[in-house]
């Protein structure tokens, strides 16, 4: 269990002055939470100090650690402390982070349907008078989702989602793709929890197999760099949202040229582009549609970097080159102020922030990120929330969402039976037998019998539009990329 020597030690690294008021902001939510548990039964100020911990990882200011320490007082001991008391025992500038914090804790975002697209959008935007309250709240959201197993299905899937909708694009906005990408595969793990352990599988197993080419490779680099400068060489495997997203859009796993990255850092902007002639010249292949120079063109997050896709025996390998800083902005984004220009960080960020706002809202990437999220978000709900109807197939009943078809059962049963569909019998309410068409849309109670062909296998292509499950969606969209 965490103690609040484990922040001090880590505060101390970079901010060595202000232990005495952080000490006093853990005394006094310690105290403020005592007698409160989380439903995991540890005491709660457990995890205000996570969620201290996590920023100080980020190099967060003293007045931010405070601010997450006591993030929680306002609602949860409102009869014991109020703004005015924070503001008078630290200062000003903490009371605000709390106060920012606990409003934003008090918005109910998942529970707004459909209009809740655009809610998002404009939250967003509204969340500009101190930056730090949103990324608060992106480390509170960060520990909240590590440690939701404690809470019931239906907490986690409604947790999960409200992350998806609005935390995850909150991240991206931010540049902070560690964040993200933890962000994302925790709901994936949530609201496709089958899904989810397959893939992560599927992932361990590709790390298994790749992972010598991949030392193979980064070996070479290294020797090939030599000691002409200070350099650092890692690898990863893609994250496991990252691989679904690609699945759902119909990629096969060996046409995902990202899945695995090697990552080498270097010293100076100037060096990172002798890097990327140095590897061009090994006897890998690079694969020239895919070289892309971020660092002449960053994205609107502010990543920078160089991509090259390099082929190795078959393999893709993404290989990422930037510098050290470069990589801070890269894991941090926005966020990595705080570790380069101390003093004034908050305030780079915020003029950031405001100034790039505004036109993110028209940039395309940004859209597509929403639009991503948007489809992954409405397909979840159909599947969770939406009424079930039961039919009957040779006597076994089967539970499929409101607006199933025969294509959706089909799957359901098998995906052999999915593949080489013809149409269906229904029995009607006079027990008579009709034939229907794949697109037929289940009713409650309705006994079915499918009929197949095994000949058909293969032309799914029609189908598709049937499809209103995810599960039958994504078999399709597999079956039609293979066949290609
Ligand atoms: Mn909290």
């Amino acid at each position: 269990m965490i103690t609040i020597e484990d922040l001090i030690q880590d505060v101390r690294k970079y901010n060595p002055i202000e232990e005495l008021k952080i000490r006093k902001a853990y005394e006094l939510a310690n105290e403020l939470h005592s007698g409160q548990f989380r439903q995991s039964g540890e005491p709660y100020i457990i995890h205000p100090l996570s969620v201290a911990m996590i920023l100080s990882e980020m190099r967060a200011d003293s007045d931010t650690i405070c601010a997450a320490l006591l993030h929680d007082v306002l609602e949860d001991a409102s009869d014991k402390i109020t703004k005015e008391d924070i503001a008078f025992q630290f200062n000003p500038t903490v009371a605000e982070l709390v106060d920012g914090v606990t409003k934003i804790s008090k918005l109910n975002f998942s529970s707004k349907g459909e209009e809740n697209e655009a809610n998002t959008r404009k939250i967003m935007l509204s969340l500009t008078t101190d930056v730090r309250i949103v990324v608060i709240k992106l480390a509170d959201r960060l520990h909240n989702m590590s440690t939701l197993d404690a809470k019931s299905p239906f907490k986690q899937k409604e947790n999960a989602l409200e992350t998806m909708e609005l935390y995850v694009p909150l991240a991206y906005y931010f540049g902070a793709y560690s964040i993200k990408n933890k962000l994302e595969d925790l709901c994936l793990r949530y609201l496709k929890p089958d899904l989810y352990f397959k893939l992560q599988d599927l992932r361990n197993k590709i790390e298994f197999d790749n992972t010598p080419i991949l030392t193979e490779m980064s070996g070479n680099i290294k020797g090939i760099l030599g000691n002409r400068f200070d350099n650092d060489i890692t690898f990863r495997i893609k994250n496991i949202y990252g691989i679904y997203k690609k699945l759902t859009e119909g990629k096969k796993i060996s046409d995902i040229h990202d899945l695995l990255a090697l990552k080498v850092i270097v010293d100076t902007m100037e060096n990172c582009y002798l890097t990327l002639g140095l590897i061009h010249n090994i006897p890998y292949h690079p694969i020239n549609s895919k070289f892309k120079d971020y660092i002449c063109l960053p994205k609107t997050n502010g990543y920078q970097s160089l991509h090259t896709t390099l082929c190795e025996s078959n393999v893709l390998v993404q290989t990422q080159i930037r510098t050290f800083e470069m990589d801070r902005v890269a894991s941090f984004g926005l966020i990595s102020h705080w570790a380069k220009n101390k003093g004034e960080a908050r305030d780079t960020m915020q003029r950031e922030l405001n100034e790039k706002l505004p036109f993110y809202r028209s940039l395309v990437e940004i859209d597509k990120m929403f639009a991503d999220n948007t489809n992954f978000i409405k397909e979840v709900k159909k599947d969770i929330f939406s009424k079930n109807i039961y039919v009957y197939v040779d006597g076994k009943v089967y539970e499929l969402p409101e607006g199933a078809t025969i294509v959706d059962l089909a799957f359901k049963i098998s995906n052999e039976l999915g593949y080489t569909i013809v149409d269906a019998i229904v029995k009607n309410e006079h027990l008579r037998d009709e034939r229907v068409s794949f697109d037929y849309e289940l009713k409650n109670k309705d006994i079915i019998s499918i009929n197949s062909d095994k000949l058909l296998y293969g032309q799914v292509r029609k189908l598709l539009p049937a499809a209103k499950t995810c599960y039958a969606r994504s078999r399709i969209l597999e079956n039609i990329e293979n066949i290609k």
